[in-house]
C-alpha cells in the first residue's frame, strides 16, 4: 500500500488497527489485519490520501494516524546520518 513501490516484506512496516488508531506494528506481534507500508513519511501520506488505511482494514470512516506518522518520523530520523 501506499506508493505501491515492490519492496521485500522485512523492508516493510506492518500497521493495523486499534480502536480507530492506526498503530504500528514492527514485530508483527498485533492481531487482526494488517497492512504493511515503507516506513517513510511520503508513503505513509500516500497510503492517507488513497484512504489505503480503511480498505486495508476493512473500516468505515478516517483512521488516526498521528500515532503511526510519528513512529515513522522518529525512525527516519534515527536512521540517517
Ligand atoms: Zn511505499
Amino acid at each position: 500500500m501506499g506508493c505501491r513501490k515492490r519492496a521485500a516484506k522485512h523492508q516493510l512496516l506492518r500497521v493495523t488497527a486499534v480502536e480507530g488508531v492506526c498503530v504500528p506494528d514492527p514485530r508483527g506481534a498485533l492481531p487482526g489485519r494488517g497492512a504493511h507500508l515503507h516506513p517513510e513519511p511520503a508513503c505513509l501520506d500516500l497510503a492517507v490520501r488513497r484512504r489505503a488505511f480503511p480498505r486495508a482494514f476493512r473500516l468505515q470512516g478516517a483512521l488516526d494516524t498521528e500515532r503511526l506518522r510519528g513512529f515513522i518520523e522518529v525512525r527516519v530520523s534515527d536512521s540517517s546520518p
